[in-house]
């Protein structure tokens, strides 16, 4: 699969270090890791405003579509339309549906059948692909 922004590893090392993301956001975005339950920078932040992929700035979700699913990762039952790609993913000897940014490739967590209405979806994010931005005025 491709996507619309392309970069090498060493320029998304670059752009990730650049932004101050977590350091496990390089793992988490380009290799698919899973960061630590209850250890990401947005598992219990509510305030007003929007989360955007960390790698490429793309917005992803508003925060009034998060709630606290109780898992240890930032999760949210609604995304911004066309925002995230969903890959089937048979890691883990699970199927589970992968979430990456349309944009970038970025992965960002998995989306689960489980969540709140209205639309029953449970994104589970890794904080460390996520940047959170202020509601602009
Ligand atoms: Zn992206």
């Amino acid at each position: 699969m491709t996507y619309p922004i392309q970069k090498t590893d060493a320029e998304w090392l670059d752009t990730l270090r650049a932004k101050g993301a977590e350091p496990v956001a390089y793992q988490v975005t380009r290799h698919a890791a899973t960061e630590r339950p209850f250890t990401g920078r947005y598992e219990q932040h509510w305030a007003d405003g929007s989360y955007h992929c960390i790698c490429c700035g793309a917005k992803l979700f508003d925060a009034d579509t998060k709630f606290d699913a109780g898992c240890g990762w930032p999760s949210f039952h609604q995304a911004i339309p066309g925002a995230i790609t969903e890959i089937v993913d048979h890691s883990h000897h699970m199927v589970r549906t992968e979430t990456v940014c349309s944009q970038c490739g970025a992965h960002l967590g998995h989306v689960f059948e489980d969540g709140p209405q209205p639309t029953g979806l449970r994104y589970c994010m890794n904080s460390a692909s996520l940047q959170f931005q202020e509601p602009e005025a």
